[in-house]
């Protein structure tokens, strides 16, 4: 995993702290387990009778009752969960999926900072560096001829 990060003979602390943040990131990520999207609210319902208890004034309607939804690419998912081990189960998927998000975004800005204090690599023969210069040029020169 480490490769290449010392510089002058002197270890790279901090490029190897970074580095062993992403590793833990990694496996943090590897061991969450099943995620999935959504929230679950809480409801309260009026069942439009007129004789039943809920049509009192004051009365907070039918409940309360768990509803988890999403909504992916503009399509609503939505599902009523029983008070009991499927409420529980659900409402830890959706905590997992948050712990990913925050994970993943903590991965993002380390690999970021890594890519910061990486040090290209450098090339003492002076063919190869002209050869690499070139290679980019047309690299680069091709991509805009495609836009
Ligand atoms: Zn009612």
């Amino acid at each position: 995993m480490s490769t290449d990060i010392q510089i002058g003979g002197t270890v790279n602390q901090p490029l190897r702290d970074l580095e062993l943040r992403r590793e833990e990131l990694f496996r943090q990520i590897e061991n969450l387990g099943d995620f999935r999207r959504g929230i679950i609210s809480v409801n309260y319902r009026k069942c439009g009778k007129s004789n039943c208890a809920c049509a009192r004034k004051g009365h907070p309607g039918h409940g309360p009752q768990y509803l988890w939804n999403v909504s992916v690419g503009g399509k609503t998912q939505a599902r009523n969960l029983p008070l009991g081990p499927e409420l529980e189960k659900v409402q830890q998927e959706v905590e997992r999926y948050q712990s990913f998000v925050r994970l993943s975004q903590e991965l993002i800005a380390v690999n970021d900072q890594i890519c910061q204090l990486r040090p290209a690599r450098t090339i003492k023969d002076e063919n190869e560096l002209e050869q690499l210069k070139k290679k980019l040029r047309r690299n680069f020169v091709e991509k805009r001829k495609r836009k």
